[in-house]
């Protein structure tokens, strides 16, 4: 069976074509700058092996429709063809917030209008998230559309993790609660974690670190998600590229009173001009440790805001799991920059992780131990599959 995954942006599309027979990736690729004067397309058949072609097209591309129908032209005909158009039985979107869906589901009409309501809460993800949905639904007439919510794995979370102490009527009848971001990674990670410590994941605690321009950690109890550094939004938590993680909500008022600020401006300077950025005008972890390397104060403060944060969010997961067998590091951030790992772990020895500096400092896609053999926690870098593991939900739903 062939699956298409769609993770759809603001102004991109990333998609894989995935052969779950063996869940190999047929095609890969990438439509960018949508809506722009000039888009760009990317488009990977046989991504990785000795057959790969690569088809770059710069063209305008008008809307994310115009896009999806090129992607589909890539994949069904001409040189760059994997199979035909009724070949692909399902498509799975990424959604990033799910609000009251606790679970993957197949698209029907009667959903739109409860789909429609989570918008508000990821408004920078979920109307391009779900407007994807909208084109392929049009582009694939009856072929079953799966939507995956980042949310979904945090759905376990007791209440006394995911309630916020404000007055209970806006939980009653704003549903204003933590729903946390990142699932499907965070699921992911843990799974392979426990496979690698050859532990059922039933009885496995870790500690998962999603780690890229956003960023976020989840504890995880028998398998299951009992707290994450995401709220209501993706805003909370964490230090990110840009978003500022957790502040004093009084800041809100302490701007608006003090600099005349309405509630959209503070809400865009905690989302883009905030977290690295904000402290040091750089949002890219590999920037801050060029600007580092040139004595650059701005660049170290961020560095560690970002860790000591983590750090903390470490320690406090600790104390909610009591016995963790591993932490997992993952995404951008976390696959590829030892510096930041070692410092986040930083001074967590006499609680039981001990880094191995060399195998830490190893650069590697492969998923690896980066504890010491002595180390009574493991500490994991897992790059991340969310296309895997979107279309895996993807499969579970249409084979029933
Ligand atoms: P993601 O959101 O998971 O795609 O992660 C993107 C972020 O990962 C970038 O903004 C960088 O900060 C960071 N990143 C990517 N590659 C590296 C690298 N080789 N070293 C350090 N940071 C990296």
């Amino acid at each position: 069976m062939k699956i298409l995954v769609i993770n759809s942006g603001s102004s991109s599309i990333k998609y894989q074509l995935l052969d779950m027979e063996d869940e190999s990736v047929l095609v890969s690729g990438l439509v960018e700058r949508i809506g722009e004067e000039q888009g760009s397309l990317i488009n990977k058949a046989h991504p990785g092996t000795e057959r790969q072609m690569v088809v770059n097209l710069e063209q305008p591309i008008p809307d994310h429709g115009v896009g999806l129908q090129m992607v589909i032209d890539l994949i069904t005909q001409g040189e760059s063809a994997v199979c035909s158009k009724d070949e692909i039985s399902a498509v799975g979107h990424r959604v990033v917030a799910g609000g009251p869906f606790n679970a993957s589901l197949i698209i029907t009409d009667d959903l739109w209008p409860a789909l429609t309501e989570t918008e508000r809460l990821a408004p920078l993800h979920n109307p391009a998230n779900l407007g994807g949905a909208k084109d392929a639904t049009r582009l694939f007439p009856g072929v079953p559309q799966i939507l995956v919510f980042d949310t979904a794995f945090h759905q376990t979370m007791p209440s006394h993790a995911y309630m916020y102490a404000i007055p209970y009527e806006y939980y009653e009848k704003d549903r204003i609660r933590r729903y946390g971001a990142h699932g499907t990674s965070h699921k992911y990670v843990a799974g392979e974690c426990a496979r690698l410590l050859g532990k059922p994941l039933e009885e496995t605690n870790l500690i998962t670190i999603h780690m890229g321009n956003g960023a976020s950690m989840a504890a995880v109890k028998n398998g299951l998600c009992v707290d994450t550094s995401m709220g209501l939004t993706p805003l909370e938590g964490l230090v990110m590229g840009t978003r500022s993680g957790d502040v004093d909500p009084a800041v809100h008022n302490y701007l608006a009173v003090n600099r005349g600020l309405d509630v959209a401006a503070i809400d865009n300077i905690l989302h883009k001009e905030s977290g690295l950025k904000g402290l040091c005008g750089m949002n890219d972890m590999r920037d801050i440790h060029a600007a580092i390397g040139k004595g650059d104060e701005r660049a170290k403060l961020a560095l560690a805001v970002q860790t000591y944060r983590s750090r903390k969010y470490i320690g406090a997961y600790m104390a909610v799991l009591g016995r963790v067998d591993g932490v997992v590091f993952t995404a951008g951030i976390g696959e590829n920059d030892d510096v930041v790992r070692a410092k986040t772990i930083e001074g967590l020895e006499p609680f039981g992780m001990k880094i191995n500096q060399e195998a830490n400092a190893v650069r590697s896609k492969d998923p690896r131990k980066i504890s010491t053999d002595d180390s009574p926690v493991s500490i994991w870098v897992i790059p991340t599959n969310e296309e895997l593991a979107i279309a895996r939900e993807t499969l579970a739903l249409v084979a029933g």
